[in-house]
């Protein structure tokens, strides 16, 4: 089945500008964002700005650019909340949700940055 991006789906207008975000960074490709029900002291959502359902459909579509763009970023945005395990003793969970089954509700590949407390079970 091919993929079907639905341009209406909140993050998409996030990117475009038709709804805010709390922005925490950047980049030519891709956006972090503090979630709005955050599950944990620190809750970041990464996202890139390309029109990909989800991991997979950017794995498959994305260019190379975009996926060492993204790649990265979600580490630097792990630096810049602190919570590298090398930089503290603290660390994270990175999720992101796919599918009925990976029970995902907004359908933009998003990355789920958790950290600030031991998260304990996965529920984002
Ligand atoms: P789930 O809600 O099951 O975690 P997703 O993985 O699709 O499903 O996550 C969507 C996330 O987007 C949720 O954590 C939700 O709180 C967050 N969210 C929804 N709308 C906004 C918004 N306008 N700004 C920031 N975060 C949002």
């Amino acid at each position: 089945m091919p993929y079907s991006y639905d341009d209406q789906n909140i993050f998409a207008k996030i990117l475009r500008g038709e709804i805010p975000c709390k922005k925490l960074a950047e980049t030519e490709h891709c956006l972090a964002f503090h979630d709005i029900a955050p599950q944990a002291p620190h809750h970041v959502l990464v996202i890139p700005k390309g029109a990909y359902v989800n991991y997979d459909h950017f794995a498959k579509a994305a260019t190379d650019a975009e996926i060492v763009d993204f790649t990265r970023f979600v580490g630097a945005v792990c630096a810049q909340l602190g919570v590298c395990p090398t930089e503290a003793q603290a660390g994270y969970r990175l999720i992101s949700n796919a599918g009925p089954d990976g029970m995902q509700e907004v359908p933009h590949l998003h990355v789920h940055i958790l950290a600030g407390a031991n998260i304990g079970p996965l529920t984002a």
